[in-house]
């Protein structure tokens, strides 16, 4: 089955009650057993519930993974892959990461004697020097976040092979209809579902997908043991927005490159971050691990200054400023002042999250309203 009928179709079946197409909300905490454990695969709903069921099934399927685990937030599930390591485990991880991910590790994580080391992994060479017998997982954000580095997961997979490590890769950003990281070597991949896979801004969710029994047996004990997990509703809300990922995520790509060519040939616009170009530094990796280059664009003003990225923010009609992305609407970021604001100046700074930088998540409106959205705001 090719991915477009995957998002439809894959280990998704009829209700097995009444056939119906889309799967009950089973909106239920507990399963009436005849005799004790005399159920039907169900006793409680933090456990396992049969519309989460059916949202996982589906969520295996279109990463090619055989077993998939929702939670309640993307930090959930990363907070679930964590739980795998122990005190004195090392981590290495990309610089240019998820303010959030990054607040994860460095406050949480830190503080139960687990060590990050910072990369930059677009030079996969880089990984090697930090690898030590302490160390046990490699993290992979790409397109890294904003800054829309891309990073090899097939070379990055080869050194995790070699030494034993595992692999994880965020894959919120480019989604499985872009690229498939299991599929490249890695053990894990790890999804905010709030952003494209939900796709609709009215859900935040998490979700891990693996090809391997005994690391799905691990983190799924996590899952039931630490019970982070996401309600019926928001299941079924996420698997119906996975069923329309293939058709949203082919039009944030044509309007992604659309607003990035624009902007590239604007007099005021400095640089602009969007894997797409020829000129991007990791184009060519870009080109062989990913279908096409997304829908997140970030960009810098001339000047760099802060005040007049605010403005140009403040101004957008269409764009709406707000946090979050991966959505149908289009929405505009200030990474220094919100999603990256927990990251010290001098940090930040460093992987060029600069004063004057604007993510955007491009929706997938009619290209030249946003354009002429971009074209009044920045003047
Ligand atoms: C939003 C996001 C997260 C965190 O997910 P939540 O659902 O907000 O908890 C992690 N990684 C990336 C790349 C994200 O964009």
């Amino acid at each position: 089955m090719k991915f477009n009928t995957k998002t439809i179709h894959g280990n998704q079946e009829p209700d097995k009650a009444y056939g119906s197409v889309m799967p009950p909300i089973y909106q239920t905490t507990t399963y009436a057993q005849t005799t004790p454990g005399g159920h039907k695969g169900y006793q409680y709903s933090r456990s396992a519930n049969p519309t989460r069921t059916a949202l996982e099934n589906a969520l295996a399927s279109i990463e090619n993974g055989t077993h998939a685990m929702a939670f309640g937030s993307g930090l959930a599930a990363i907070d679930a892959v964590l739980k795998l390591l122990k005190s004195g485990d090392e981590v290495i991880s990309t610089n240019d990461l998820y303010g959030g991910t990054y607040r994860l590790f460095t406050k949480i994580f830190e503080g139960f004697g687990i060590k990050f080391h910072y990369v930059g992994m677009e030079n996969v060479a880089n990984i090697a020097s930090y690898i030590n017998k302490n160390t046990k997982l490699i993290w992979v954000e790409t397109p890294t976040n904003p800054m829309m580095t891309i990073i090899d997961i097939k070379a990055t997979a080869a050194v995790a092979k070699e030494h034993q490590l595992l692999l994880a890769v965020d894959n919120t950003f480019a989604t499985p209809y872009l690229q498939q990281p299991l599929d490249l070597g890695a053990d894990i991949v790890m999804h905010s579902a709030t952003k494209y896979l939900g796709g609709h801004s009215d859900v935040v969710m998490g979700a891990l997908i693996v090809n391997d029994k005994a690391l799905a047996d691990r983190l799924y004990f996590i899952q039931n043991a630490s019970g982070a997990i996401c309600g019926p509703q928001d299941s079924f809300l996420v698997l119906r927005g996975i069923k329309t990922l293939h058709i949203r995520m082919q039009r944030h790509c044509e309007n992604g490159k659309a607003v990035a060519e624009y902007l590239k040939n604007h007099p005021k616009i400095e640089a602009v971050y969007w894997p797409g170009f020829e000129d991007h530094p990791n184009h060519a990796i870009a080109k062989a691990q990913m279908k096409d280059f997304g829908g997140m664009v970030s960009f810098t003003t001339k000047g760099n200054k802060y005040n007049e990225a605010i403005k140009i923010i403040e101004r957008l009609q269409i764009f709406t400023l707000a946090e979050s992305l991966g959505g149908v609407e289009s929405l505009a970021g200030h990474p220094a002042s919100m999603t990256h604001a927990s990251i010290p100046k001098e940090v930040r700074e460093k992987t060029g999250v600069v004063d004057s930088l604007i993510r955007l998540s491009v929706g997938i409106e009619d290209e030249e309203d946003l354009i002429a959205d971009l074209k009044q705001a920045i003047g």
